[in-house]
């Protein structure tokens, strides 16, 4: 706990600066519902925590294994978004996860007590699984669940980011460690979810933000692209003409409103229902405002040399290792390995 992080964490009335640990896969520019929907809430916790924010390359390797070129500049983008969107690598520990191999080792240890069925009762395990057809690809694909609680295990972090939805996947985490500690003596860290209200950010055909679905609005998006993609943008599709009543409800850029423009919400339903305004510059105004908010990020990311990243890395890496060394230490020692 730095002295730094602690008389902030006073200043804002923040109780305990905890360990906190949270994670990307390295799927290349990030859109706008991994910034609002995780990258922000980062930024602010690592104002107040001590924070650890791994690129998970061995979980793009389920999914990816047999597209292994995208890995390394997938790495070197979400890094890039990471620090335009203001996470400051002095502060936070910004590391790969396969620098790690006590990740890898401490991962093959508790394989040994992890009963198959937890892994596949993850919900987000069963959502993948559809995902990709109805098939478990591969047996890492299967150790998916477990990876990510030794990501949080290995640095003893303490706490997790999550939404609701994420809950049940962060109590798999809290049983294997549990189930750790009882057979082998108290050595993991239970980790507890930090819950947040992640806001459902629209793509720009209405359906969740997503790299799979190509409707995303990027981070890097200059403001002429940014505008171009809002004015693009599914909206009520019964409000034809300007003066149609409109059902902001349904519409797509009435919740991007809500996320970059709170303060005119209360006037946009009423004037988009009663058909005072119409969609052309309803747009207009959206886009603006996301425009001002991704401003400052974007004079960042200029302002960021593209080979400090691999720097960063290796500093962040090393700092990780000085905690995931010990942990696997721990870990073996107990297992009497
Ligand atoms: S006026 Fe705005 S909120 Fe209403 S349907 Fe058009 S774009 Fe959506």
């Amino acid at each position: 706990m730095t002295k730094d992080v602690e008389s902030l964490a006073s200043e804002m009335s923040v109780p305990t600066v905890r360990r906190v640990m949270s994670g990307m896969r390295p799927t290349g520019r990030l859109h706008l519902g991994n910034y609002f929907g995780a990258l922000a809430n980062w930024v602010e916790l690592a104002k107040h925590h001590e924070t650890y924010f791994e690129v998970a390359d061995y979980h793009a390797l389920t999914t990816a294994f047999d597209r292994t070129e995208e890995i390394a500049p997938g790495i070197r983008d979400v890094v890039l978004d990471w620090l335009a969107a203001g996470i400051d690598p002095e502060r936070s520990v910004v590391y790969v996860q396969s620098a790690l191999p006590e990740i890898a080792e401490m991962h093959l240890l508790l394989s040994m007590v992890v009963p198959v069925a937890w892994l596949q009762r993850v919900p987000t395990f069963k959502d993948q699984i559809a995902a990709l057809g109805g098939e478990i690809a591969t047996y890492g694909f299967l150790g998916y669940p477990l990876m990510q609680v030794i990501d949080i295990a290995v640095v003893r972090a303490g706490a997790v980011p999550v939404g609701k939805d994420q809950l049940s996947h962060l109590e798999l985490g809290r049983e294997v460690v549990r189930r750790f500690n009882n057979l082998y003596g108290p050595v993991l860290v239970e980790p507890e979810g930090l819950l947040s209200e992640f806001p459902d950010v629209p793509g720009t055909d209405g359906r969740k933000m997503s790299k799979s679905y190509g409707n995303g609005i990027e981070m890097a998006d200059d403001a002429a692209t940014t505008t171009k993609k809002v004015r693009g943008m599914l909206t009520d599709p019964n409000k034809i003409r300007r003066h149609d009543p409109g059902n902001p409800d349904i519409c797509p850029v009435f919740k991007l409103h809500n996320i970059v423009n709170p303060a005119r919400v209360p006037v946009i339903r009423e004037e988009c229902m009663s058909g005072a305004l119409g969609c052309v510059d309803c747009k207009s105004e959206c886009a603006e405002r996301l425009n001002e908010a991704m401003q400052p990020i974007r004079e960042r990311r200029a302002s960021i040399d593209p080979a400090s990243v691999d720097r960063i890395l290796k500093t962040g890496a090393e700092r990780a290792r000085e905690v995931a060394r010990p942990t696997l230490a721990d870990v073996k020692s107990a297992m009497r390995m």
